[in-house]
């Protein structure tokens, strides 16, 4: 007995033949529909525009037990090499890097909490550039939850984020900032400073600075002064006459935030005699950032610079005449501090 399928296979082989012809042709011919399609819209389609947008601008890390928080108030390209010391030599250290000018100097603020206190250190450039408070609110915090301010110096990308029009930022911030600081920049006659852009530096800075003072929220200190727990002053005049640093401690971990002892790290770190424009004492300066750094390298602590490409922290240590940056490691978790 034969089995059906069998037999019907073998009954109608012409008639599969034909159908199987039928077959190849519709494949024939819906393939090459399928490849017109295709071509043509290879051809006719936008292409997916890019986004051109950055994640948001904070990163955060444990310190021992104070949470540190790093904003991006922007950045903004400048020819450094032109208003460095040397121009020709930070020009010749950049094309050895393969570094292109102009350079993308940042601006970074951070924020510490303490486990009692929100205290903030500088806060960037205010106005349309200053991108703090957006991402302030985007990591979590509100200006009105700020309770104080420390002020590193009075130029205009430190303190621009103070206030707006004269109206506080932060309103229930206490601003903090060293005696000497204050009185150059708040008390000085306008007609009295040697350099004609110190005046207009004082004018910002009084715009910024005096709603605070109206308010009876702004307090001064004079030499190295304990602020919180775990947080101190230290006097690293130079950059500005009042200059001054922050050290945090929490546990046997620290973080000292330097202010503009460094505006160009990848060359003033290997090279730190190199001096800026800015510097109202440039020999001070100079100074100030070799102590201030060989303390650092053999403290241990992290470095966090408001110039130094964002997050901006890092360690040191000392390598000849200068020092090696190593920047933290980035962690994608808010891991507990070791
Ligand atoms: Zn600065």
């Amino acid at each position: 007995m034969t089995h059906p399928a069998q037999t019907k296979t073998i009954a109608h082989p012409i008639n599969t033949a034909a159908h199987s012809m039928d077959q190849l042709l519709w494949w024939v011919i819906g393939i090459s529909l399928l490849l017109a399609v295709s071509v043509g819209s290879t051809v006719q389609a936008q292409p997916v525009p890019m986004a051109k947008t950055q994640a948001a601008g904070f990163y955060r890390m444990m310190v021992g037990n104070f949470e540190l928080t790093a904003f991006s108030d922007g950045t903004s390209p400048k020819d450094i090499a032109a208003i460095m010391s040397d121009p020709a030599k930070v020009r010749s250290e950049f094309k050895k890097m393969n570094l292109a000018m102009p350079y993308q100097s940042s601006y970074n603020v951070y924020l510490v909490h303490t486990g009692k206190e929100l205290v903030m250190i500088d806060t960037g450039r205010g106005g349309d550039n200053g991108q703090l408070l957006k991402n302030l609110s985007k990591s979590g915090y509100a200006p009105s939850q700020i309770d104080a301010i420390l002020i590193t110096h009075m130029h205009g990308d430190h303190v621009g984020g103070l206030s707006l029009a004269g109206k506080r930022q932060f309103p229930n911030a206490v601003v903090y900032a060293s005696q000497s600081e204050a009185d150059f920049w708040l008390h000085t006659k306008l007609e009295d400073y040697e350099n004609p852009h110190w005046a207009g530096n004082a004018k910002r800075a009084r715009a910024n600075v005096n709603p605070y003072v109206q308010a009876g929220m702004f307090k001064t200190f004079d030499g190295p002064t304990q602020l919180f727990d775990g947080i101190q002053s230290l006097p690293t005049h130079g950059h500005t006459p009042g200059h001054s640093a922050y050290l945090m401690t929490s546990q046997d971990r620290s973080v000292l935030f330097i202010g503009d002892t460094i505006h160009c790290a990848e060359v003033q770190f290997p090279h730190p005699s190199l001096t800026i424009a800015y510097d109202v004492k440039p020999d001070h300066a100079k100074a100030m950032r070799v102590t201030l750094f060989k303390t650092a390298s053999e403290k241990g602590h992290i470095i966090a610079g408001p110039h130094i490409s964002f997050p901006g922290l890092g360690h040191l240590s000392q390598q000849g005449e200068g020092f090696r940056w190593v920047p933290v490691q980035y962690q994608y978790q808010v891991q507990a501090s070791e």
